[in-house]
């Protein structure tokens, strides 16, 4: 199976459906896969070839997500880069790549005009989503022939190299092939009952491995409508009016954006009675903004755990689930969900043994939509997949239910004479304080303790946060080596283009101010 044969079986039997939504464009399944024949004729016209990176450098635009079904079924290999880099990150991915074509969003020009020379980069094609006249793609489209191609893919096929985020370090390219997202498919279908008359809100930015495998393949799957949002920066007010007009009923977001849409106070002023899923992820959100949420959106949330290098899902917290915690204690509400299936997941201690309990683990991975690797980098690689098991560098419990709990990011674990500190209990804590929005904590080095807890804390608007009231209030519930000694006060945490914390950042520079306390 691949998922070449599924957009075009789209085509076969519901021409009419309307498959794209992105900005005033609305394509049926018939003239979507007429537009992905005409790019895959075009690009093999002019010499382009199986297994050919391709990479696009746009925001959520309807030729992004051409040029992921055209890699489907030219048997290409796409690489989706986002418009947030710097020409420096851009240049480094086209590199790494070898990328030989770029669809490129006609706004993001100065970007490549900035880069050097990419060797193996032949072809730009530049696309003008607000004015289909002066849309060099367009008229480059035009001129294609909209048959079938003729080119014999599988799903053995490379198919995606997806750069990881890199809040952990410089980005590596997660490579998958068409089996791993056919494999990855039926999970949020089922999970998040995706069907044919769902319209699922896109608000991730193309280039994460999200958009793909919980987006554009599943509803390519059962035939849903795809509805691209803005990527450049989420508001509330945009999220709930497009919800609205489009009548969505599906959409995965991360918890940085579902607390903006909770603190607008905006839900009231909205129709959103259309929602029957609500997916959040990507990184830890607090267990009382779950509780919120379910009180705001009804019982139709779902929680979802992976990694770029899993295809998206490993594990999720199903709408059952979150039922069951709200009318008990609520304690799996903090977990992430249990393992979803085609992924064996474990929780294993120093000596690969399954943990139980309550110690803490790293979570391993094996299974059919495992990335096999990184594209051209056997190095990191072998450092993450060890005697065919991924290593997530999440550590993490499992309890006696097999629900998994995130207890930390090895590499943010803090060393606090000699005790483990997960910095997301204690970001967790502080948030329970009504005078804080958001909070981030991270390690700062100490000459006595080695690691002290140092918390960046974004305020909560209308209320009046004080160092020794928070670190009093840590004190009430957190045991003494845990709380934070030092609390700076910020206008916004570092986030990458996803929402996520970047906390090398705030370690970096909490390094570079110890250093400089030192030297005075
Ligand atoms: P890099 O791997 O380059 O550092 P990244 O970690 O941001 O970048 P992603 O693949 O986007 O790359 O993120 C995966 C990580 O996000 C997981 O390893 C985990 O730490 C975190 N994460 C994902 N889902 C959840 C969740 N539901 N709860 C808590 N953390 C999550």
């Amino acid at each position: 199976m691949t998922v070449a044969s599924w957009i075009a079986r789209n085509a076969g039997w519901r021409p009419d459906k309307l498959a794209l939504v992105s900005g005033d464009r609305r394509y049926t399944y018939s003239q979507f896969n007429s537009r992905v024949n005409r790019q895959v004729n075009g690009l093999l016209a002019a010499g382009f070839k199986k297994g050919d990176r391709v990479a696009v450098l746009a925001n959520n635009t309807s030729e992004a997500v051409e040029a992921v079904a055209a890699a489907a079924k030219g048997g290409f290999v796409h690489v989706p880069i986002s418009f947030r880099l710097s020409p420096r990150e851009v240049e480094q991915i086209l590199r790494h790549s070898g990328a030989r074509f770029l669809f490129l969003e006609q706004e993001f020009t100065e970007t490549v005009n900035k880069i050097g020379q990419c060797p193996d980069l032949v072809r730009i094609v530049r696309h003008n989503p607000s004015d289909a006249a002066t849309s060099e793609h367009e008229a480059w489209l035009a001129a294609q022939d909209d048959a079938e191609p003729a080119v014999d893919v599988t799903g053995d096929d490379n198919f995606l190299i997806v750069y990881t985020s890199g809040t952990t370090g410089s980005p590596k390219g997660a490579l998958f092939q068409q089996k791993h997202s056919v494999a990855h498919a039926p999970v949020p279908v089922i999970l998040y009952d995706i069907k044919e008359d769902s319209r699922l809100l896109m608000v991730y930015p193309h280039n994460s491995i999200a958009s793909i495998n919980m987006y554009y393949v599943p509803a390519w799957l059962v035939g849903g409508t795809i509805v691209l949002a803005d990527a450049r920066g989420f508001s509330a007010e945009r999220w709930l009016s497009q919800v609205q007009a489009e009548r969505i009923t599906h959409c995965h977001l991360v918890p940085t954006m579902l607390i903006r849409v909770l603190e607008s106070g905006a839900v009231p002023s909205y129709d959103v009675s259309s929602l029957e899923t609500i997916g959040y992820g990507s990184a830890p959100m607090p267990r009382e903004r779950v509780e919120q949420l379910a009180a705001t959106f009804g019982d139709i949330l779902v929680q979802g755990y992976g990694m770029t290098e899993t295809s998206s899902l490993a594990a999720v917290l199903t709408k059952a689930d979150h039922l069951k915690a709200l009318a008990g204690d609520g304690r799996q509400l903090a977990a992430c969900g249990r393992p979803v299936f085609g992924t064996e997941l474990r929780v294993v201690n120093e000596n690969g043994d399954d943990v139980s309990g309550e110690e803490v683990g790293e979570i391993i991975f094996r299974g059919q939509y495992i990335t096999p690797g990184y594209w051209n980098d056997p190095e990191r690689t072998a450092q993450a997949i060890r005697g065919g098991w991924l290593h997530s560098g999440d550590l993490a419990r499992v309890d006696q239910d097999g629900y998994i709990y995130v207890v930390d990011r090895k590499s943010d674990i803090i060393i606090s004479g000699g005790y483990n500190v997960s910095s997301k209990e204690v970001e967790e804590v502080l948030c329970w304080h009504e005078s804080v929005r958001e909070a981030a904590v991270v390690a700062r080095p100490d000459p006595e303790w080695g690691e002290r807890v140092h918390a960046f804390v974004v305020p909560r608007e209308g209320h009046n946060a004080d160092q020794a009231t928070l670190i009093d209030f840590c004190r009430q519930k957190l045991a003494r080596m845990k709380c934070p000694d030092r609390i700076e006060f910020v206008a916004e945490l570092p986030r990458n283009a996803l929402g996520k914390l970047v906390k090398g950042e705030l370690r970096a520079r909490v390094s570079r101010d110890t250093l400089q306390a030192a030297r005075t």
